[in-house]
């Protein structure tokens, strides 16, 4: 089982995809773990921003010359690409922005006239930051509550803790698909369910999922589903916002300008469509394009084997941490996680050993991960992050585990 989706998977030819991964660092050959901040980018996605900017670069939308109907035709293509990916029922339904911060920002933005004091809105405990200031910003506008769902020490949402505090009064339910800090994958499919009970609407954080995960929009139910490019073998700069189309047309556009009206008088203006009405000015153009190619290439290699290669990566990883007597390892839920491994060793701080792990050529995450209220739950000032992509190599996980023994034997 275990060299079957090895071999499934080709690790060798994939690696091959990937230049960066053939240069060194402090004269190591990089190891590159910190795949949950951002995912390094193939050859063919960089061949495809090489292309955008040699053949046919040209604003969208409005030229009727040759070059600006090419990038009109390959935009709009990506939105296919990326509507089908995730399989939303009509590609207005996908707006481009520039990640999941900006997805998220447009939509608490856009609650802001559809709330009042009354109203609850209800943050799970295991959020990125980007998934907790927006709406902390929206309650403070709008005088709605916000209620923090707790998390166990398992690094779990407690899901009977949700059932009690969802009630009428809660209008929106936001939560990670996938938590960054800890790998947990969340029982979205539950939360979703329970929230439309008492019809309040969820947005859920992909950004974190989507290297992993190839979720069903449709099939989920959900109301909102972000994600960003970078973190699935695109380009920094864009990500997507998937929304219901009637929520999409009720809510208000997020910023005015270019691209969003449909006529402008200074008497009054009227506003396109989805998707434009929320993609004021020039988007990023090739950006868009190279998500859809990044989805492309993963959608290659196919989402079942990149998970059951990432799973044995995690399983090998976790065994190997195991070996040591003073490792404490940040979020053991029993359900699946994803391929990401939060750990600290007693006695030693996270940042220390990362330095170390640096100068050894091995690039791991240090700190709070943009989720400081978990660091706050577990008491703790931050974990070392190890996080895995289907082209990192059990080898390297040796190498990882070496430089962590010649971390603690320096430091202890
Ligand atoms: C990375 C990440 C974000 C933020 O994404 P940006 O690309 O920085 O906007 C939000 N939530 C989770 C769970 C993440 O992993």
């Amino acid at each position: 089982m275990k060299t079957e989706a090895a071999e499934r998977i080709n690790v060798e030819k994939i690696r091959e995809d990937f230049p960066i991964l053939k240069r060194k660092v402090n004269g190591k050959p990089l190891v590159y773990f910190d795949n949950a901040a951002t995912s390094q980018t193939p050859q063919q996605v960089i061949d495809c921003i090489v292309d955008y900017y040699q053949n046919y670069n040209a604003n969208i939308h409005r030229g009727v010359h040759a070059l600006s109907q090419e990038a009109t035709e390959a935009y709009e293509k990506a939105r296919i690409t990326v509507q089908k990916h995730f399989n939303a029922k009509e590609s207005k339904e996908i707006i481009f922005t520039s990640g999941t911060t900006h997805s998220i920002n447009l939509v608490a933005s856009g609650f802001e006239e559809f709330l009042s004091d009354s109203d609850e809105v209800l943050v799970s405990g295991l959020e990125h930051h980007s998934n907790i200031v927006p709406w902390q910003m929206l309650c403070e506008k709008t005088g709605a509550k916000l209620k923090v769902l707790p998390m166990t020490e398992q690094g779990d949402l407690n899901m009977s803790q949700f059932e009690v505090m969802l009630n009428e009064n809660t209008k929106l339910v936001m939560v990670n698909h996938v938590s960054n800090a800890l790998g947990t994958i969340n029982p979205i499919e539950e939360i979703i369910q329970k929230a439309h009970e008492v019809g309040a609407k969820v947005l859920v954080d992909g950004a974190q999922a989507t290297p992993h995960i190839k979720p069903d929009v449709q099939a989920l139910d959900v109301d909102f589903y972000t994600c960003s490019a970078h973190k699935i073998c695109g380009p920094t700069g864009i990500g997507m916002l998937y929304g219901k189309r009637d929520l999409l047309e009720a809510l208000p556009p997020y910023q005015g300008g270019g691209e969003m009206i449909d006529q402008v008088s200074f008497e009054k203006t009227t506003y396109a469509g989805l998707p434009n009405k929320f993609e004021a000015g020039t988007p990023n153009i090739c950006g868009g394009i190279a998500f859809g190619r990044a989805l492309d290439y993963m959608n290659n290699i196919g989402f079942e084997k990149i998970q059951a290669y990432e799973q044995e990566l995690l399983e090998y990883a976790t065994d190997r941490l195991n070996e040591f007597e003073n490792v404490i390892i940040y979020g053991t839920t029993t359900d699946k996680k994803t391929a990401v491994i939060s750990f600290n060793f007693e006695g030693l701080h996270p940042y220390d050993v990362g330095t170390l792990a640096d100068k050894m050529g091995i690039a791991l995450r240090t700190g709070h991960h943009c989720a400081q209220p978990i660091m706050d739950f577990f008491k703790i000032p931050g974990t070392i992050r190890a996080s895995f992509c289907f082209y990192n190599t059990k080898a390297e996980i040796d190498l990882m585990i070496e430089a962590l023994q010649k971390a603690n034997t320096m430091l202890l």
